[in-house]
């Protein structure tokens, strides 16, 4: 049983340079919301965070060929990206964005805790100028060879196509994307993050987790012995300004994107506080409780703050070493000391998880080439739930896998509408038909096969929440189905349709009776995952009320005096809580609509001609 504690999920920033396709929704968003969805109705006290990440270059080339300036097209992907996620049902406490003025404050005292520290330090290194112009030349118009990949489009910042961190310097024949000039590069004055200063801490902390996915904890330490100072700024327009004198003012240098990204957990948690009108409520989320230390806190022993990183495993370098890296120097936790800035001694991360990739038919996503089902569309066409569904159970929690049609349907058809579909129909139908209620145990009470069921179902409340709670998402609605299949054979086995006449009648009630308990606890065990369909089935059992709360979008104004924008958020308090509750005899109930969709087999070809090739 886990220790009632405050939980921040922290979930990894959508890029807001396009739509999300369901392959990004399956590595951060829909494990995420499960993890807290589940937690809350267990009765922690859960802050789930998360924004659209809209610096850096890859925005500002976009903007460029689409004659938009880098925030508007930010606004643009910002409102599509915060409508899709609402409507996964994702129930962020705070999704908001990283081009708010409290989030460059927070950046910025970030930066200064770090640079007072003595964890980032200015350093010499080469920058290009474009040797027409004798200007600096910003990493966005700079494109060459990957020296790791040989990829010949790379950008002075990134390779777009294995991923790597570059400087433009790295690139094999650089060009200039203005001209086609080969840059000069001249010396430079940049802002480094000093990780091998950092590096002691963060092994010490990686040394303290349990219950990590091995091959993030691996991947994690194998980083740890090759780390050199790292650039965190960069030729760039479009960022946070750098918070020192003689820095402030200039436009031509940022701070680097995933610097601040990364920050954002912490910026989404003050601003979510300071929305509610306790600007201080964010501290119970970051500070270990009575002064323990943040590392004791961190490993969840006792009942104190934990924080868990929910990304794909592209992005575990930023938070399991930049991230806490970045906590633990501003909180004067490394080789040089120092002492924590305004925010106090931060809690660095209790856990990383990281799912693995989804590929599509047996490719990568790839937008350009059409290989890819955004998310709008796939809600245009599905409902949520079916996709919540598919990667609940067969996403890529911890190997790489491949969503198809055909599997989407067959999932669909054979499991969510045959399967449990089908029992929450039968069930109420019956009921409904021959009772117009929730009938009553007979006179007869239970029998052995009636006790049986109901306890494989009440069972079912610690082993998928324990899993959940562990992050194994896959297993947990295996569990799941698995009291929905038994109840299905049940209700074969007992026939109590059969059981017509006036003296059978009262135990059809009994089955009944048995039956709808089950398909109410069943439903609360699928709560996480399958949030808008528990909500039909609660009122199909003739409850009201919120069952599975669901996220809203408000139009919110900048606390700072910024331009308003949408957030996504959402009152979570109500709902139902993560136990068995006995359903209510004599609720009238009425004829069930279903519940899901069943698909038709052509929309695997229609899907499939809609791919490129
Ligand atoms: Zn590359």
């Amino acid at each position: 049983m886990l220790v009632m504690s405050h939980v921040l999920a922290a979930v990894a920033w959508p890029y807001a340079n396009g739509p999300r396709h369901i392959g990004h929704v399956s590595g951060f968003g829909v494990p995420s919301d499960v993890f807290a969805r589940y937690m809350r109705m267990a009765g922690h006290d859960v802050l789930m965070v998360s924004g659209t990440d809209e610096h850096g270059t890859p925005i500002q080339v976009q903007a460029d060929a689409e004659g938009l300036t880098a925030r508007e097209l930010a606004d643009r992907y910002n409102r599509v990206i915060v409508e899709d996620l609402c409507g996964l049902g994702l129930s962020y406490d705070l999704f908001t964005r990283t081009t708010t003025r409290n989030h460059y404050a927070v950046v910025q005292e970030m930066f200064e805790g770090l640079y007072r520290n003595g964890y980032i330090v200015p350093k010499t290194a080469m920058g290009a100028i474009s040797p027409s112009t004798g200007r600096t030349l910003p990493d966005r118009y700079i494109e060459g060879t990957c020296p790791i990949c040989g990829y010949d489009s790379a950008r002075g910042d990134q390779c777009d196509n294995c991923g790597n961190q570059l400087d433009p310097i790295d690139l094999i024949n650089p060009r200039s994307k203005i001209n086609g000039e080969t840059p000069e590069f001249v010396e430079t004055e940049h802002f480094f993050l000093d990780l091998p200063a950092l590096a002691d801490v963060l092994r010490q902390w990686l040394d303290t987790r349990q219950g990590w996915r091995p091959n993030v904890l691996r991947f994690s330490r194998n980083l740890l012995d090759d780390l050199h100072p790292r650039a965190i700024t960069r030729d760039l327009e479009w960022g946070v300004p750098i918070p020192l004198d003689g820095w402030r003012e200039r436009t031509d240098k940022r701070i680097y994107v995933w610097f601040d990204a990364v920050i954002g957990y912490l910026s989404a948690s003050i601003e979510w506080a300071r929305r509610t009108g306790d600007p201080e409520a964010w501290r119970k989320y970051w500070h270990s409780k009575d002064g323990a230390d943040a590392a004791a806190s961190a490993s969840g022993a006792g009942g104190g703050a934990r924080t868990y990183h929910f990304m794909g495993k592209d992005n575990i370098v930023f938070h399991s070493i930049i991230w806490p890296a970045l906590l633990a120097g501003y909180s004067g936790e490394g080789r040089r000391d120092g002492e924590p800035g305004q925010l106090g001694r931060l809690n660095l991360p209790t856990e990383v998880v990281s799912s693995e990739f989804l590929t599509m038919e047996g490719r990568k996503f790839s937008s350009s080439r059409r290989v890819v089902i955004y998310v709008r569309d796939f809600l245009e066409r599905y409902d949520a739930d079916a996709l919540r569904y598919f990667i609940a159970v067969a996403g890529p929690e911890t190997n790489d896998t491949d969503f198809t049609w055909a599997e989407f349907l067959r999932r669909n058809n054979d499991e969510l509408v045959a399967g449990w579909g089908n029992l929450v129909n039968r069930s109420v139908s019956m009921a409904a038909k021959n009772f117009g209620a929730i009938p009553p145990v007979g006179p007869d009470g239970l029998t052995e096969a009636d006790e049986a069921l109901l306890a494989v179902a009440r069972a079912g409340f610690a082993t998928v929440g324990d899993l959940i709670a562990h992050h194994r998402q896959k297993q947990a609605i295996g569990e799941a189905m698995k009291v929905v299949a038994e109840a299905n054979k049940y209700l074969s086995e007992q026939t109590p349709w059969k059981l017509k006449g006036e003296a059978d009648k009262p135990r059809m009630g009994t089955i009944l009776h048995v039956a709808l308990q089950v398909v109410s606890d069943a439903n609360t065990l699928l709560t996480p995952f399958l949030p808008h369909s528990a909500q039909k089935v609660h009122e199909l059992l003739g409850g009201t009320g919120v069952h599975a709360p669901m996220p809203v979008i408000e139009e919110v104004a900048d606390l700072d005096g910024g331009p308003g924008y949408p957030v996504l958020t959402g009152d979570y308090t109500q709902g139902a809580r993560w136990e068995s509750v006995p359903i209510e005899v004599g609720r009238p109930l009425a004829a069930p609509k279903p519940v899901f969709r069943k698909l038709d087999p052509s929309i695997v070809n229609e899907e499939l001609a809609r791919l490129g090739g």
